[in-house]
């Protein structure tokens, strides 16, 4: 979708309710990827057998800290239901306010964090 290339990714955010399901070939597509066994990738990767873990504001593991410039960090090896998503509908996110309601706040507190880090990074190199 043309209009992806202007969103930070809030579709790689897990809401309530919602589910990113990861099939054995989504596995074995990233332990190529990684170079690395497909259990390795479950091991690392996986919260349960079909899903990825999450971060603590429900962003997936996957997805870059500075979202302005690279969302996902895999995204040559995502999974099949990232890659078909919204399934040639308008994107959900762009169309609902409740879902960017939901969303927009996390983002938010996400890219203060990135935002902080960088600063350190770049007194620290000072
Ligand atoms: S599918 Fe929607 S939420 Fe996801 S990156 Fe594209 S525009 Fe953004
Ligand atoms: S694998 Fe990539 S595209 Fe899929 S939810 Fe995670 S960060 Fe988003």
């Amino acid at each position: 979708m043309i209009y992806c290339n202007y969103c930070p990714g809030y579709c790689c955010y897990r809401l309530k309710g919602s589910v990113l399901l990861i099939t054995a070939e989504d596995i074995n597509r990233l332990a190529r990827h990684f170079k690395i066994p497909d259990g390795e990738v479950r091991k690392r990767y996986l919260e349960n057998r079909n899903t990825f873990k999450v971060r603590e504001d429900g962003s997936c593991i996957f997805q870059a800290t500075d979202k302005m410039t690279q969302r996902c960090t895999v995204h040559e090896a995502r999974p099949v239901q990232c890659r078909r998503f919204p399934y040639d509908q308008p994107c959900p996110y762009l169309e609902r306010e409740d879902l960017l309601e939901a969303i927009l706040p996390r983002l938010e507190q996400s890219l203060r964090s990135a935002w902080k880090e960088e600063t350190v990074e770049k007194v620290d190199t000072i």
